[in-house]
């Protein structure tokens, strides 16, 4: 024999749980669609990252970004070689062809090895170099390849 009270609690329990179980199944459906459709976490990499209205959010490194907002760091400034390699901060690189230095009678000879310590942006004298035997100058991009 059951209690009227118990069967209405039992009711209600079984009720809470079918609640539960769509709910479950909502978000794991959610998720699947989420997942293929935003990008990495520009943070650790994760693709487990899900959006919450404007914001993403990492679950693994918890970072959040505003993927409308584009970080000022992922706007690199790129220049490309005489052989039309993209060049980076840090890479060492030869000239290519003999250069006069403005404003002095200083020629560097091709094959004069230089660092790139920061590309900047213009048509020309992109890479601001450490050049072998003549210091810091500007350098542009076509006449160098990568070391
Ligand atoms: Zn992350």
């Amino acid at each position: 024999m059951i209690f009227p009270q118990f069967s209405d609690k039992i009711e209600k329990l079984i009720e809470f749980s079918a609640l539960g179980a769509t709910m479950l199944a909502t978000l794991t459906h959610r998720k699947e669609v989420v997942f293929m459709s935003l990008p990495p976490c520009p943070n650790c990499s994760s693709e487990y990252v899900y959006q919450d209205q404007e914001m993403l959010i990492c679950p693994e490194c918890a970072h959040e970004w505003n993927p409308n907002e584009v970080p000022e760091e992922d706007d690199v400034i790129t220049a490309k070689d005489a052989n039309g390699t993209l060049l980076a901060d840090g890479d060492k690189v030869t000239l290519v062809k003999d250069l006069k230095v403005k404003g002095s009678s200083q020629v560097l000879k091709i094959g004069t090895k230089a660092l790139i310590r920061r590309i900047v942006e213009g048509k020309d004298h992109q890479l601001d170099c450490k050049v072998d035997g003549a210091g810091e100058m500007m350098v542009t991009a076509a006449f160098v390849k990568k070391a």
